[in-house]
């Protein structure tokens, strides 16, 4: 039963082939099994999950039905939760009970989603490899001695290693897409404002998008259409009807113009994932897809920009962490000045220090100008090469990742050596844009990744060609051992 697709869940509920109770009791068991070798989750709600696959099955039997009426889930535990702790993987929320549900948990509770947990994540969802979580380090279902990506690396291991069929994740920078890749499934991070980001704790508040992750395109299609839609509560959050995402998987891919971006293929790329994109071209081909190759000449200065945009806003967003108001608080203070110095300093973690101290220092009066106001021109410029591009092409691929998942502790002493790795994620945070990574082979016995890229809200054409790559390949099917 583990094995079930979100869809396949779905036509088995409707066809009374089991019951929503029956799956989530079978999926609690495994998770009770398997967990404790991979630390996917930080919280497991089974009294709650009980409670909703019962009505859920209540709900079937009075004549509902829908896609995610019943359907197992787990949220990255930045998701706000009304009486569950919310951690946000650090010290500092760790007894955090939040007042409220996240727009996104209503949502999807709202269409019958069962939340089996919180799952794991880099703290403040800063990093790459999943290891700077309070709650100890995630592991990679494919191969314990690495890592499963991050920040959504909880909700990467634990749907690779069919603990559930999919979760919810968030992206700044590359945290669906990059997690994804390294464990063998579909993460799509959507358009800047198609989901809310109410109830998700801040990290880059422009950057931050809430999105689907699942091993098949057509699972977040499912996913995504219970996420997604406009949210008062959310100023940043756009009025557009949302699609019939599952409608739009069966497209023709006939004449479909893919670009393939040259600076892609530069010195930092891992030969083998190179030919491995090349060869999801070929496969794109066959499907009736006309290739071309295309520029971003601004892509060298991404990650610079990145590294001053995000950590600058996660200095303002954390300010709001300070033992007075939320979460942590230090031991005996002396004074006001100890409480705020000591409760941050034990409260929060090496990586989200660091950040902090570089955002704060990016804003400060004597270098705005040179490091901030520079870094939102960059990414402008960016923005602008996506735009040209996109007058040339309906869609862009490339490597999701310039390597396969590292062992864990690999890249622990050299920050910059994990920001390297988001070289191909973060240029559609800083566009907006909708991206998509998708299984296309294994190097090592570890899962590479092929990103897709569209123009803003074409969400539902990323699906379409993942599926229908899906269809001719069997990549995303693939089990890792001993799961
Ligand atoms: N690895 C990137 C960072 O550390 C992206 C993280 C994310 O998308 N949340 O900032």
């Amino acid at each position: 039963m583990h094995q079930l697709t979100l869809a396949e869940i779905a036509r088995g509920l409707a066809d009374k082939k089991f019951s929503s109770e029956e799956l989530t009791k079978v999926l609690l068991a495994r998770i009770a099994q398997l967990d404790p070798q991979l630390n996917s989750f930080i919280s497991l709600t089974e009294d709650l999950a009980l409670t909703q696959a019962k009505a859920a099955d209540a709900r079937r039997a009075n004549g509902e039905s829908g896609a995610l009426l019943g359907a197992p889930i787990a949220h990255k535990d930045l998701f706000c939760t009304q009486g569950i702790r919310t951690s946000c993987g650090s010290k500092m929320l760790d007894n955090f009970k939040a007042p409220y549900d996240a727009t996104v948990v209503a949502k999807l509770a709202a269409a019958g989603a069962v939340t089996l947990g919180k799952t794991n994540m880099d703290e403040f969802a800063m990093g790459s490899a999943n290891e700077s979580s309070y709650y100890g380090a995630v592991k990679n279902p494919w191969n314990l001695e690495h890592v499963p990506g991050g920040s959504s690396g909880g909700s990467a291991a634990a749907v690779a290693a069919r603990l559930l069929p999919a979760a919810t994740g968030t992206d700044t920078g590359g945290s669906i897409r990059q997690p994804a890749a390294l464990t063998n499934l579909t993460g799509l991070k959507p358009t800047y404002g198609r989901v809310s980001r109410w109830g998700m704790i801040a990290y880059a508040s422009s950057l931050d998008q809430g999105g689907p992750m699942a091993r098949t395109a057509e699972d977040c299609a499912i996913l995504l259409q219970g996420m997604a839609g406009f949210d008062s509560n959310d100023s940043t959050s756009i009025d557009e009807p949302v699609p019939d995402y599952s409608a739009s998987l069966n497209g023709s891919l006939q004449g479909l113009r893919i670009g393939v971006p040259k600076e892609y293929f530069s010195a930092g790329l891992d030969p083998r994932i190179a030919d491995l994109v090349m060869a999801s071209v070929e496969e794109l081909k066959k499907l009736g897809a006309v290739i071309k190759e295309i520029s971003l000449p601004n892509m060298q200065h991404a990650i610079p920009a990145y590294y001053v945009i995000a950590p600058a806003e996660a200095s303002s967003n954390l300010s709001r962490f300070d033992g007075v108001r939320f979460g942590y608080r230090c031991e005996d203070p002396k004074n006001l000045e100890d409480l705020y110095k000591r409760s941050r300093g034990e409260g929060f973690g090496a990586e989200v220090q660091r950040r902090i101290m570089v955002g704060a220092y990016a804003l400060s009066a004597g270098y705005y100008d040179a490091y901030y106001l520079k870094a939102q021109k960059i990414r402008r410029l960016i923005k602008n090469d996506f735009m040209a591009a996109f007058n040339e092409v309906d869609i862009i691929l490339g490597p999701t990742t310039p390597n396969p998942a590292w062992k864990l502790g690999a890249k622990n002493s050299d920050p910059v050596a994990a920001y390297l790795e988001d070289v191909y994620t973060i240029t559609a945070n800083l566009a907006g844009l909708p991206g998509l990574s998708m299984p296309a082979g294994f190097v090592d016995g570890l899962p590479v990744g092929v990103q897709l890229l569209a123009p803003y809200f074409q969400e539902g054409r990323l699906l379409n060609v993942a599926h229908q790559y899906q269809l001719n390949t069997d990549w995303h099917t693939r089990t890792p051992t001993g799961f």
